[in-house]
């Protein structure tokens, strides 16, 4: 049997040219665009490329993007200062920092000073908090991305055995509540799990986000599973890969994300999603 693929790009299409029409409705009323800041400390060359598609994405969809470049040399304090002006302005709907910071910069602290009701990428432990206590408000991206992706095979996830091979805050941890939120039974394998292969064997739904090539094997995938491949990875002749076994593993799935073309483009398009709910006001519980 060979796997359908999960054709994230067509899926991340479709959620864009939605929040696109919304957007143009807003401004039709005139209400004000979704306004996204980006901020990018430092030269990181893999930051620079995630933050340019973040910013080009915002205004394919008509929102306002606020762009801050800072040097790596910020102390904390002025980048806390730089947050707290955004968190008081009203045309900044979503706060951003784009991530790895440098070395004298704590994330954590960065994370918590962003206001939670503009925190669009879903870090802040308040909307971690309400994911774990099944009251989602702004959703980690990544793993809500993925929700998205497994919503477009039809299948019921309530019951199914999923698992989460990585335990990050920003991808494994949420996935894993977003995946027991829907109903999943589910299991998060980490850095310290004890015969990896014997989990990925059972599970009807796999999700994988590590950042080691090749790191699960085709031959270990479950007949009839629907696997989701997090990990990117690129390999010393240029080539993109995920932590799967690719070629293997869609002969035995039957759903498969590719990499790329799978998950990458649904963390940007719920990340533009994120921004138009902050936009338009949480609802109220
Ligand atoms: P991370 O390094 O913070 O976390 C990796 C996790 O993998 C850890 O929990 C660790 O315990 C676990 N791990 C390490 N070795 C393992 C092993 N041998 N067996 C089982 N678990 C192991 O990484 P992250 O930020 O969560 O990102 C993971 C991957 O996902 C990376 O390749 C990253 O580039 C990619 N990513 C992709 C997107 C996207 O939009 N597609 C978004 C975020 C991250």
């Amino acid at each position: 049997m060979t796997a359908r693929i999960i054709d994230g790009n067509k899926v991340a299409q479709t959620l864009r040219a939605d929040i696109k029409q919304k957007v143009d409705e807003r401004l039709r009323q005139k209400q004000r665009a979704p306004g996204l800041a980006v901020l990018k400390v430092g030269d990181d060359p893999a930051s620079g490329i995630y933050v340019r598609n973040k910013r080009r994405a915002c205004t394919e969809v008509g929102f306002s993007s606020f762009d801050h470049d800072l040097p790596a040399t910020i102390s904390e304090v002025d980048l806390l200062k730089k947050i707290d002006d955004l968190n008081n302005d009203p045309a900044v709907h979503g706060i951003l920092v784009q991530r790895p910071l440098p070395s004298h910069i704590n994330p954590a602290v960065v994370i918590e000073r962003i206001r939670p009701d503009k925190d669009v990428d879903g870090f802040h432990p308040f909307n971690m908090g309400r994911l774990a206590c099944r009251i989602p408000r702004l959703r980690p991206c990544t793993p809500y991305g993925v929700m998205q992706l497994l919503a477009t095979t039809g299948v019921d996830l309530r019951g199914q055995d999923a698992v989460v091979i990585g335990a990050s805050n920003i991808v494994g941890r949420p996935m894993a509540l977003e995946l027991l939120l829907a109903g999943c039974t589910t299991t998060v394998c980490h850095h310290f799990t004890r015969d990896l292969a014997a989990h990925v064997q059972r599970a009807q739904i796999l999700v994988v986000a590590v950042g080691k090539p090749g790191l699960v094997k085709g031959e270990w995938i479950r007949p009839d599973a629907i696997v989701v491949d997090v990990g990117i990875n690129r390999l010393p002749d240029g080539k993109l890969v995920g932590d799967i076994e690719f070629d293997v593993a869609k002969e035995r799935a039957a759903w498969i994300t590719p990499v790329p073309g799978g998950v990458g483009p649904m963390t940007v398009a719920t990340l533009l999603l994120n921004t138009l709910q902050a936009a338009e006001g949480l609802p109220a519980d």
